[in-house]
C-alpha cells in the first residue's frame, strides 16, 4: 500500500511548480502552466460574453478603460488588456480574468463614489490576476485532493468499522475546507488588496480612498464571520489598508501625481443608493 502512495504522489511532487506573487513576493505552489492559464481565462471569457450584456454607455465604456489602462500601466505587464462593462445595475461585482481580460459590472458603480474608490475595486481585481490566484487555486486543489485521496486509502486501510470509516472521511472534507480552502482563500483576498493598494498609488489614485470605498462597501453588506467564511472580515482588511497605508502613500506621493491628478480632476461624485449587496466583489 506505501508504494501505492508513492506512485500516486510521486508524479505529482515531480511536477510541483513554484511562483512568486508580484509586489507581496509570496511563494506560491503552481502546476498550472501560463498556456493553460491563458487558455482558461479565454474561455471563461467565451463563457461571460456568450450571457451577459454589455454596456452601450459610451462615456462610462470610456472611464473604465481610462482607469484600467491607468492601472494596467502600473503593473508594468504587457499584457493584451481589454475592458468590458457589463449591463447589471443589481450586481456589485467587477473581475480580471488570467488573460488581462477585465469586467465591471453597472452595479458597482453606486458604491464607487470617485475614480479613484472605481480604481480601487479594478486594481484588487487586477491583483487576483497579476498574482495568478485562479491558477494557483486549481493548484492547491489539485494537491489537496491528492492528498485527500492518499488519507482515504490510509482510512479504509486502517479503520475497520465502516461508521468509523465515515467519521473519519467526513472529518477529512471539513478539516480541508476550515483549515486549508477558506483561510487559502481569505489570505489571497488580503493579497489582492495588498496588491491592488500599491498598484493604484502608483497608477496616481489616492490609496487612502480604498479605505473610504471598502468601509462603504461593508456596510451594505452582511458581516463575513471570518473563520467560515472565503473573505476576511472588513475590520481585518480596513485595518491590513491602515497598515500598508504609509508605504502606499509613499508611492503615491513619489510618482509625481499631484501633477497628474490636478490636470485629470479625477473625482466625479456620484449620489450614493442603498441598494442591497448581492454578489459582493471578490
Ligand atoms: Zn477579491
Amino acid at each position: 500500500m506505501k508504494r501505492f502512495f508513492v506512485y500516486l504522489l510521486l508524479p505529482l511532487l515531480l511536477i510541483v511548480g513554484c511562483a512568486k506573487a508580484p509586489i507581496t513576493g509570496r511563494t506560491q505552489i503552481m502546476m498550472v502552466s501560463p498556456q493553460q492559464e491563458q487558455a482558461m481565462g479565454f474561455q471563461a471569457e467565451r463563457e461571460i460574453l456568450k450571457k451577459e450584456k454589455l454596456s452601450k454607455d459610451r462615456a462610462l465604456n470610456e472611464r473604465i478603460r481610462r482607469i484600467g489602462m491607468r492601472i494596467a500601466r502600473a503593473t508594468g505587464l504587457k499584457l493584451d488588456w481589454k475592458f468590458y462593462v457589463i449591463e447589471k445595475p443589481d450586481v456589485p461585482n467587477a473581475f480580471c480574468l488570467a488573460n488581462g481580460h477585465v469586467f465591471v459590472y453597472t452595479g458597482i458603480l453606486k458604491y464607487a463614489q470617485n475614480d479613484a474608490q472605481l480604481a480601487t475595486v479594478m486594481a484588487h481585481e487586477i491583483g487576483h490576476a497579476i498574482a495568478h490566484h485562479v491558477a494557483e487555486q486549481v493548484s492547491m486543489a489539485m494537491v489537496t485532493n491528492a492528498a485527500a485521496m492518499a488519507a482515504a486509502v490510509a482510512i479504509q486501510h486502517n479503520v475497520k468499522s465502516s461508521g468509523e470509516q465515515a467519521a473519519y472521511m467526513a472529518a477529512l472534507g471539513l478539516g480541508a475546507n476550515l483549515g486549508v480552502v477558506l483561510p487559502y482563500s481569505r489570505m489571497m483576498e488580503s493579497e489582492a488588496d495588498h496588491i491592488g493598494l500599491m498598484l493604484m498609488a502608483k497608477a496616481c489614485y489616492d490609496p487612502r480612498e480604498a479605505i473610504k470605498f471598502w468601509e462603504k462597501f461593508a456596510k451594505k453588506g452582511k458581516e463575513p464571520i471570518a473563520y467560515f467564511s472565503t473573505h476576511p472580515s472588513s475590520r481585518q482588511r480596513i485595518a491590513q489598508l491602515k497598515e500598508l497605508m504609509p508605504q502606499a502613500l509613499k508611492i503615491y506621493r513619489e510618482s509625481g501625481c499631484e501633477n497628474l491628478n490636478a490636470s485629470t480632476a479625477s473625482s466625479q461624485p456620484r449620489p450614493a443608493t442603498h441598494s442591497p449587496l448581492g454578489a459582493a466583489v471578490r
